[in-house]
């Protein structure tokens, strides 16, 4: 590795430091109508005393400060994205140009149906799909991440109970579950009940069997879970659940290892998101927009979000397509209008442009890749779950903490050499956890480089640990504070 780089010839400035007073990044035209007195048409109370501090820019000036921020970014265009649990797979261009069509971006949520029928049939048609894929019955496109298709989840466990007479008090999830799980149930007023895996890590059945009574609301579970494990129990599990009244919630994060291979619905499912930004292809990280419709067997349909995109072909009501808000048992709105619409428009046109075959190549090439870099990185680092993966699986950094180097200084280092980090810490039942899913997307020989530079970096924690513990050099900015980062954040800025 080179010399670290002189930092702050790499720090951007903000705009506001950038800026130079009367350079406008805009011109308007001569003034063709008459000129109308603010304080008349807004009211004098209504207008600000002083200007507001905009930073002044030319245009050029603005688009080369973003691009250079853009390219200290790490993104999924750039290289391999290894991120466990998140799927960071490429996504298509096609994908882009379909949700950028005029028709598409320029709808708007109050339009009348009849003027917006392509846009309603899109999202009913997705529905459709997703429920095909599933074995769902009916999917509400709503939630605009897999979180809030959770809660939505949740929220119907507590109708659909409540109905019969008794809500039930908990809901019982596994010890590898994603933090988004234990979340959403609280906030539906449950309260979250963890059962161990047992040491092939999968949910231990008989300590399930041993907790489940008639309080049992649900029972919720990432299945391949978060350690890249199939839980090949599961219908066993779903008897258990279904023999005490409880509902059965899938965790869909990690649909892209089944897509076209095994349907929840016909495994016994009653319920499950998606995470169409995860196995749909919609660029994610930094915080959406996603998409986390929920899905549900027929005798939960009606307490969906509403209103319900439907199609009536013969038309009795003058349009093809509409939205059903007549649904009395509906949990309510999660989400304005009907969700993230133009991240439905990629996982639409994700879908079309790849077929049955080819969603089920997707799922395929997934675990192929997952189970191509366990067996190259098995001699380099711990693997406390062996056997095949799934699409992704889990290191662990134990044996380079005796060297001094931690699961994070391994990420950290793997930033030096141009690829992302894997998840890190993540699930919380491995010790110094290394979360890696390559998804589908990568070639071989990217492949092969990673596994390169984790031999690389396996190698200077054993011989010049100091390397490893002292990076990143290579990127803009070092190691973070990321505790101040989360705690204390500060953007303010001062005018110097
Ligand atoms: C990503 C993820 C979630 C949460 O989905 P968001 O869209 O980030 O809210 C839940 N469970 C698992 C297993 C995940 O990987």
């Amino acid at each position: 590795m080179s010399e670290p780089r002189d930092r702050a010839k790499v720090v951007e400035p903000t705009v506001f430091e950038l800026s130079h007073p009367g350079r406008p990044g805009y011109r308007l035209p001569q003034l063709d109508v008459p000129a109308a007195d603010l304080a008349e048409l807004l009211g004098e109370k209504n207008l600000r005393a002083e200007l507001p501090e905009l930073p002044e820019l030319s245009e050029p000036e603005v688009v080369r400060h973003f691009t250079r921020l853009a390219e200290m970014n790490f993104h999924v265009d750039r290289a391999m994205y290894p991120l466990g649990s998140c799927t960071m797979k490429y996504n298509p261009k096609i994908n882009e140009e379909m949700a950028a069509l005029p028709g598409f971006v320029g709808v708007h949520p109050e339009a009348d149906a009849a003027e917006c029928q392509g846009a309603i049939s899109l999202i009913y048609n997705l529905g459709r799909m997703l429920a095909e894929i599933s074995g769902m019955d009916e999917v509400s496109l709503q939630p605009p991440a897999g979180a809030s298709g959770e809660l939505a989840g949740m929220l119907i466990v507590r109708a659909h109970h409540a109905h019969n007479g008794n809500p039930r008090s908990k809901v019982i999830v596994p010890d590898t579950a994603h933090g988004t799980n234990p979340a959403s149930l609280t906030l539906a007023g449950y309260r979250a009940v963890e059962v161990a895996s047992g040491p092939d890590g999968r949910t231990d059945v008989d300590a399930l069997s041993a907790m489940v009574d008639d309080e049992t609301a649900a029972f919720m579970i990432t299945n391949p879970n978060t350690l890249g494990v199939f839980e090949d129990r599961i219908a066993e599990i779903v008897d258990i659940i279904h023999g005490v009244g409880g509902l059965v919630y899938l965790d869909g994060a990690n649909l892209n290892a089944s897509l076209g291979i095994v349907r929840p619905g016909d495994v016994g499912f009653d319920m499950m998101h998606f995470n169409l930004h995860k196995t749909f292809s919609t660029p994610h990280g930094g915080g959406g927009p996603g998409s986390g419709p929920i899905g549900v067997k027929d005798f939960l349909a009606d307490y969906l979000p509403y209103p319900v995109a439907r199609r009536d072909e013969r038309k009795a009501r003058g349009l093809e397509f509409d939205f059903d808000y007549d649904r009395p048992k509906s949990i309510g709105k999660v989400h304005a209008a009907y969700g993230n619409f133009l991240v439905a428009v990629k996982a639409y046109a994700y879908i079309l442009t790849l077929g049955p075959e080819g969603l089920r190549r997707v799922a395929e090439n997934a675990v192929l890749n997952a189970n191509y870099l366990q067996k190259k990185l098995e001699p380099l680092f711990e693997l406390p779950f062996d056997g095949l993966c799934q699409h992704e699986f889990v290191l662990s950094a134990s044996r380079q903490k005796e060297q001094g180097v931690t699961a994070l200084d391994v990420a950290k280092r793997l930033l030096d050499y141009g690829l992302h980090a894997p998840t890190v810490y993540f699930p919380l039942i491995v010790k110094e956890a290394l979360m890696i899913e390559p998804t589908e997307t990568e070639s071989r020989a990217s492949l092969d480089r990673f596994v390169e530079v984790m031999t690389t970096v396996a190698e200077e924690s054993a011989s010049t640990p100091e390397l490893v513990t002292g990076a990143p050099t290579e990127t803009p900015v070092s190691r973070l504070d990321e505790r101040r980062a989360a705690k204390d954040l500060d953007v303010t800025w001062e005018k110097s």
